[in-house]
C-alpha cells in the first residue's frame, strides 16, 4: 500500500492527530462490543517495552481519562533476565507517566535455556512460564482483566498458523478466560492494525526494549505469513481487515465442524418420518 509522507507541520500534525482518533475509537470499539473492561476493573496491563504494549497502555491510559466509568490500570513488567535486558528503561518511563507499576523479576532466561533442547525454540516454555507468573502476580495486585498487546495482524497470523500447522480454524479471541477459569485475559488492540501500531509508537517515541534479547529466532512459518499480509496489504487493501472480520461472522452451517452443527440431524419435511441410512440394514 503506498503512504505518502508529508513534510508539512501542520499536515504531520493533521495526520499524527487522525492517527491517535483511529487507534484510540478502535481500541473504544473492541472494549466497548466485548464488555473488556467494566466499572471498577483493575486492569494489569502487560508491558514487555514493544511497540504494541507500550501503545495499549497509552491508549488505555487515555481512555481512562475520559470514560464514563471507572477502572484501574497497572502496567506490569516481567523481567525475565535476558542479556543485556536495559532494567532501567520501564520504570522510569511508567514513572515518569505516573501510572501504578509492578516489576517483577524472574530468572525464567536460564530455565528456559537448560530445559530447551538444541535447535528447538525457546518460545513454548518461556510463554507458558511467563503466562504461569503474570496470572500469579495478577492474583497478588487483585487484577480482574489482564490486558495483552496482541493487534489485528497476530490474531490473522495466529488463524493461518493454526489452519497451516494444527488444521484448526482458531485465532486469537478479543476476550479469552484463562483455563484454571480464575482470570480474564483482555486484547484491546484487537481492531488495530500493527503498521498503525508502529507509526504511533515512532511518533510518540516511546523507548522501545528490543525482542531479540533472548536469541530466539521467529519462526520461519510465522515469518512467510508476516510476508504474505503485507504483500496482501500492498496488493489487495482491506484483505487483512476482511479476513479478521470474517471471525465474527461464522456460518456453522457452511464449515464441516459436526460439533457445531447438526449436519446428521438435517432432513427435508418429506425424509422427517423416512428411516435414516444408517439404521436400514
Ligand atoms: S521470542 Fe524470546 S521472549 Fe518471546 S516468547 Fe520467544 S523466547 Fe520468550
Amino acid at each position: 500500500m503506498c503512504r505518502v509522507v508529508s513534510t508539512d507541520p501542520r499536515r504531520t500534525e493533521y495526520e499524527r492527530n487522525k492517527l491517535a482518533k483511529r487507534l484510540r475509537r478502535l481500541v473504544g470499539d473492541a472494549v466497548a462490543e466485548y464488555a473488556m473492561i467494566e466499572h471498577g476493573d483493575v486492569v494489569m496491563v502487560c508491558l514487555s517495552g514493544g511497540k504494541d504494549s507500550y501503545t495499549m497502555l497509552d491508549v488505555l491510559m487515555s481512555l481512562q481519562r475520559n470514560a464514563p466509568i471507572s477502572f484501574e490500570l497497572i502496567a506490569v513488567n516481567l523481567d525475565q533476565k535476558q542479556p543485556g535486558f536495559p532494567a532501567e528503561v520501564l520504570p522510569r518511563y511508567l514513572d515518569g507517566i505516573g501510572v501504578r507499576r509492578r516489576i517483577v523479576e524472574e530468572d525464567t532466561y536460564s530455565i528456559v535455556k537448560a530445559t530447551t533442547a538444541e535447535g528447538k525454540s525457546y518460545c513454548p516454555m518461556c510463554s507458558r512460564l511467563r503466562r504461569g507468573i503474570l496470572y500469579r502476580v495478577a492474583n497478588e495486585l487483585g487484577a480482574t482483566k489482564i490486558a495483552l498487546g496482541h493487534h489485528m495482524d497476530d490474531v490473522v497470523a495466529t488463524l493461518f498458523l493454526n489452519m497451516f500447522q494444527g488444521g484448526r480454524l482458531k485465532a486469537m479471541p478479543p476476550k479469552l478466560k484463562s483455563d484454571d477459569g480464575r482470570h480474564i485475559v483482555i486484547r484491546p488492540l484487537f481492531y488495530c492494525r500493527e503498521h498503525d501500531i508502529a507509526r504511533y509508537a515512532r511518533e510518540r517515541a516511546f523507548p522501545i526494549i528490543p525482542c531479540n534479547l533472548c536469541g530466539s529466532q521467529e519462526k520461519a512459518e510465522r515469518k512467510a505469513i508476516g510476508r504474505m499480509l503485507t504483500e496482501w496489504d500492498r496488493m489487495f487493501p482491506g484483505r487483512v481487515e476482511n479476513i479478521a472480520r470474517s471471525l465474527k461472522h461464522t456460518s456453522p452451517s457452511h464449515l464441516a465442524d459436526a460439533a457445531l452443527f447438526d449436519f446428521a440431524g438435517l432432513a427435508t419435511p418429506q425424509e422427517a418420518g423416512s428411516i435414516p441410512v444408517r439404521q436400514l440394514g
